[in-house]
Order: structure tokens, then C-alpha cells, then sequence
């Protein structure tokens, strides 16, 4: 056997994911694909703005002298320096090309400051329920992951985040709006936390959904509440451009050792095999900076599936943002209940894949057509869980007194 031990047990870990796609194959089968109703994929249903199409046709139809050749690993520096006065224009931080690397995406950047600065053993704070990929990412770097559980309405719990904090303890990472539970960390907790982030340890603030809001709110700028943060952005979510893998990493001016970060991550960006992000989507991005996906059309999911659940019993809140809807499962034991969707053919990610049992996942970048189908399936599923389906009823994910 040829695998390594660490990622056959890895794989193992990931097995959620798998099985749900496995189920997927087997349903499809047995009742034919247009009765089988996929919540569990984070995945655009929409296509780019047209912006970002025209700005890909220009910068082909440019075809500029070595636009497909090597360049710094860090991204082209006309690219950067937009990406910089784009930033340090919204966050009142002064960014400069300098601060930017331009990665494959959020997970490229993730993985490239832990590489930076993880030795093994060193641990690094996720809030419980979170992105189950962040595990890998953290043991893909000798990393331990140290999971804390998040407080009233799954906002970060401050008094339990300084409680894990060790002398290895080099970094936290925030996700807001947030994967899987759609809160919006509101500003009051990012203060708080400011106040315990101290040297060595980073807040890596991932933020692929920054422009995935809903109902009108503003979403508090983690680079300026936050001294020792950098930021993990991706054009993925906010362009529907997920297969194009570009994003970029920003570490700020004022970290005493920006300068030994940015070059420890220009290097690993290049020794982990990304090299540089892709050339095309760097110029494309660069042309069309502020194009996002229209958001009324998640909005108005979110509100027909929120309210059609919270109509059958379940305790569904609107999320304020990202793509999920986070409801409780009627029965304590998600995996029974996710059982029970699946004899509807519907199906959704347990919480426990996410660390949080009792909770499901529902995406919804599901097409609104089978939404509406699938909400039959939902009812009935409900329906046979009796009494034990009525449970505690909560408010919307992340409200909060202030949000910037
Ligand atoms: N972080 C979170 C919370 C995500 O949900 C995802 C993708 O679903 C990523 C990071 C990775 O995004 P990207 O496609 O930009 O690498």
C-alpha cells in the first residue's frame, strides 16, 4: 500500500462529504435524478456578472506580451497595487501592492500563511461548527487544530478563545460570513478579540463571502478592528468564478513583521506548487474589481426556504449571510434525521460533518425549482419525527446590537 497513513485517515475524517455524494449517485438511480434534491454543495447557480465576462474577453482579445508566461510569485505588481487601493480604500488600511499576494483562491491563501508560520505542533483556534476543510489545511502544515465552541448564536465566544490560547498557539481563524451557520460576526466581538490576538498569534480572516449579505447590512471590517489580522480573500464566491482559483492574501503594514510574512508567503505560495495565481484571472479581476453576483437572487432563496421551514415547525432563522441555511434538526441526532430527507431524496449535510451535532446544512445554491419541489419532502420528513420535532425556536444567526 502505497497511500500515506495520514491521508487514508484524513480521507477517512472527510468521509461526509463522500457519502453524501455516494448517497447522491445511489438516489439518483433508484429514483431518478429530477426527484433527488442536492442541498449539500456550496457551489455558484449563478453565472459571473457580465462585467467579468466583457473584462475576460478584453484582456484575451488584448493577448499583451507574456500574459501566459512565469511572473513574481506574488501576482502581476500593477494587479496588486489595484487590489491594494481597492482595499485600503474600503478598510482605511495603507495597503500598497507590496501587502498583496495573489493566490489560488481563499484556500490558497489559508494554506499559504499557515505554511508561513506553523512548525509542528503549533495550534491554530477554529470555531466550532466550521469549514471542515480548515482541518487539512491546518494538519497539512504539522499544524493542531484546536476547535472552541462558539457562544450565543454562534458567534465567537471570547472568554472561551482566551481560555485555548497556549504558548503554541499561532493563529485563529474567523470566518464571516460564515460557513456553515451564514453569522455575521458582529463588531463589538471582533473588539474583544482584538484585545486578546497578541503576539505570535494571527487572525487569518477568511472572507469569500464578504459580498453574500442579506437585508441590508454592513459588515464590519475585520482588517481595521483587528491589528493582528490578515486577510484570506476569493473572487469564488463574489463573481461565481470558482473554478478559476483566484483570490489573494493581504498582510498589513502595521504587523511588526510584515515584511519577513510577505516574504516567508511569497515563497510558500511558489514551494507549495501554486507558483502564482492564475494569469488571466489576475488581469480579469483587476479590470472588474467590484463586480459581484446578484445577491437578491440567494436573498429571496433564503427567504422562501427560512420561511417555508420555520412554516412546518423547524427552527430555521434567516441567515444574514454566505450560502447556507443552518436550521436545527428536528430530531437531537442530525444523522437520524438526514436519514429521513434522504428517504425524500433530499440531501443535506449533517452538522456533525461541521463539528455540531443536531444542526444540518442546507445550501442554497440549490436551482429555486427544486427548491420548491423538495418542500413537500421537508413537511413530511417533520412530520415523522412526531413530537420530538418541536425544539427550542432561536433567533436569526448573528444578530447582533451593532454590526459595524
Ligand atoms: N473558506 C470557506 C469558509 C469556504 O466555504 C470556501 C469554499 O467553499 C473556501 C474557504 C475556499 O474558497 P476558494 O474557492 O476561494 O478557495
Amino acid at each position: 500500500m502505497s497511500i500515506s497513513r495520514a491521508i487514508a485517515e484524513q480521507m477517512e475524517r472527510s468521509s461526509w462529504i463522500r457519502r453524501m455524494f455516494e448517497i447522491g449517485i445511489q438516489l439518483r438511480k433508484e429514483r431518478g435524478p429530477e426527484n433527488v434534491f442536492d442541498y449539500t454543495l456550496g457551489n455558484p447557480d449563478v453565472e459571473p456578472p457580465k462585467a467579468v465576462i466583457e473584462a475576460l474577453r478584453r484582456v484575451v482579445a488584448e493577448n499583451r506580451p507574456h500574459s501566459h508566461g512565469y511572473m513574481p510569485n506574488a501576482g502581476f505588481p500593477e494587479v496588486r497595487a489595484a487590489v491594494a487601493r481597492r482595499l485600503a480604500g474600503r478598510t482605511g488600511v495603507p495597503f500598497t501592492a507590496d501587502d498583496i499576494i495573489m493566490t489560488t483562491g481563499a484556500a490558497g491563501a489559508i494554506n499559504t500563511v499557515l505554511k508561513s508560520i506553523l512548525d509542528p505542533g503549533d495550534e491554530v483556534i477554529v470555531l466550532n461548527p466550521y469549514f471542515p476543510e480548515y482541518r487539512f489545511y491546518i494538519e497539512n502544515h504539522g499544524g493542531r487544530v484546536v476547535p472552541v465552541e462558539t457562544g450565543d448564536r454562534f458567534q465567537p465566544d471570547v472568554a472561551r478563545i482566551a481560555a485555548a490560547i497556549t504558548p503554541r498557539t499561532k493563529a485563529i481563524i474567523l470566518n464571516s460570513p460564515n460557513n456553515p451557520t451564514g453569522a455575521i460576526y458582529c463588531a463589538d466581538v471582533l473588539r474583544e478579540l482584538n484585545a486578546i490576538i497578541r503576539e505570535p498569534m494571527l487572525a487569518i480572516c477568511d472572507e469569500p463571502y464578504r459580498p453574500i449579505i442579506f437585508d441590508g447590512v454592513r459588515l464590519p471590517e475585520t482588517q481595521s478592528l483587528i491589528e493582528r489580522s490578515v486577510l484570506a480573500w476569493s473572487w469564488s464566491k463574489a463573481m461565481a468564478i470558482a473554478g478559476e482559483r483566484i483570490g489573494y492574501l493581504a498582510i498589513p503594514p502595521r504587523l511588526t513583521e510584515a515584511e519577513a510574512l510577505r516574504n516567508a508567503c511569497t515563497f510558500a505560495n511558489r514551494i507549495l506548487g501554486y507558483i502564482n495565481a492564475p494569469a488571466i484571472w489576475q488581469w480579469v479581476v483587476a479590470q472588474a474589481l467590484d463586480a459581484t453576483v446578484d445577491v437578491s437572487h440567494y436573498e429571496a432563496k433564503r427567504n422562501r426556504l427560512c420561511d417555508a421551514l420555520t412554516e412546518m415547525g423547524y427552527d430555521a432563522p434567516r441567515p444574514r449571510g454566505s450560502y447556507y441555511v443552518f436550521p436545527k434538526t428536528p430530531l437531537p441526532d442530525d444523522v437520524a434525521f438526514i436519514r429521513l430527507l434522504q428517504a425524500e431524496g433530499i440531501l443535506a449535510v449533517p452538522g456533525a460533518g461541521f463539528g455540531r451535532g443536531g444542526y444540518m446544512r442546507l445550501s442554497i445554491t440549490i436551482p429555486e425549482e427544486e427548491m420548491e419541489r423538495s418542500l413537500p419532502g421537508f413537511e413530511r420528513a417533520m412530520r415523522k419525527c412526531g413530537n420530538a420535532g418541536a425544539r427550542t425556536l432561536t433567533g436569526s444567526p448573528g444578530t447582533c446590537r451593532t454590526l459595524s
